[in-house]
């Protein structure tokens, strides 16, 4: 028999900051204690993404490893959600002026440096600059808070020493697994990339109906095809035309395209070329660096997408 009890605590504040003018959140971020206490089998779990129906997506950086003029990958969801956290993570954050102690989630997918190599300049804002008290969540493959603190403190060696003021809370993906962790809900799926060493995860959101899916990097497998189940909003890797052992290629991710739900919206990132005329008629969207989507998402039928 399940038991689930929910306390929540929430502290609830007005946000009507606008970028330029051109954009004046309709809803009200929020700050939430989440404390679960969750018996008997896997329970479904229904807690979302702040900002709910609305959901705005900056692509940071749209480029593969070897930024070929586009920056390394990292998306940020809602201002709040960071997918990946490529090395230009900060400068971007700072030319969009993005509001750092807003990020509360990190989704790490893998350990190559593309996407994770932001997190020392960060974590640095963290500690001198950007001062909060609030949990930064940071998930990622097994060992995700040896390698993070390692490359933090190999970049700034001080950087964790007394004084630290941001509590860090780390979490290891487990393939299938859904969690709840500060109010967001998601399963890891192990993607293939790499060698056997290499732990690689897309990841599903939860959402009101559906998820948001990211596959991180990754070559074709049916996992693919479980990431995308049910998604209304699909971030997919889109490195080169042809196919590799490591990673989606143009026929493959014409598959998965044509596979993915009808009210659906799908992002290609992680490109290895500046310009994007090889992905044109995906029916995908094919965003460039430091642009910003706003969606929003019906229970039924596909997102409505605005452009900034
Ligand atoms: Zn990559
Ligand atoms: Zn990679």
């Amino acid at each position: 028999m399940r038991f689930v009890i929910l306390i929540r605590f929430r502290i609830v504040f007005l946000s009507a900051f606008a970028r330029c003018g051109e954009y004046v959140s309709s809803a009200s971020p929020e700050q939430e204690i989440l404390l679960e206490f969750i018996h008997g089998p896997t329970a479904l779990l229904t807690n979302y993404l702040h900002l709910e129906r609305h959901m705005k997506l900056t692509f940071l950086g749209t480029g593969n490893a070897f930024a070929p003029r586009r920056d390394w990958g990292c998306v940020l969801v809602n201002d709040t959600l960071l997918l990946d956290a490529g090395p230009s993570l900060l400068v971007n954050l700072k030319r969009l002026s993005v509001e750092t102690t807003r990020i509360g989630h990190i989704f790490l997918t893998h350990f190559h440096g593309d996407h994770f190599f932001g997190l020392p300049f960060l974590l640095l804002e963290y500690r001198f600059i950007a001062k909060t008290d609030a949990p930064l969540v940071i998930v990622g493959p097994p060992g995700v808070e040896e390698r993070v603190r390692a490359a933090a403190m190999l970049a700034y060696p001080d950087i964790f020493a007394a004084g630290w003021p941001r509590p860090l809370q780390f979490v290891e993906a487990k393939a299938g697994v859904t969690a709840t962790v500060n109010g967001v809900t998601f399963t890891p799926i192990a993607m293939r990339h790499g060698g056997a060493d290499m732990h690689a995860f897309g990841y599903r959101i939860a959402l009101p109906d559906g998820v948001l899916a990211y596959t991180g990097d990754t070559t074709m497998t049916d996992a693919v095809y479980t990431l995308i189940d049910k998604a209304r909003v699909l971030v997919l890797e889109a490195t080169s035309e042809e196919e590799s052992p490591v990673h989606l290629g143009r026929a493959a991710l014409r598959d998965v395209l044509s596979r993915a739900p009808r009210n659906s919206a799908a992002f290609l990132t992680h490109f290895d070329t500046p310009d994007t005329k090889a992905w044109a008629g995906l029916g995908a969207i094919l965003p460039c660096d430091l642009e910003t989507y706003h969606l929003d998402i019906p229970a039924a039928g596909p997102p409505e997408v605005r452009h900034d």
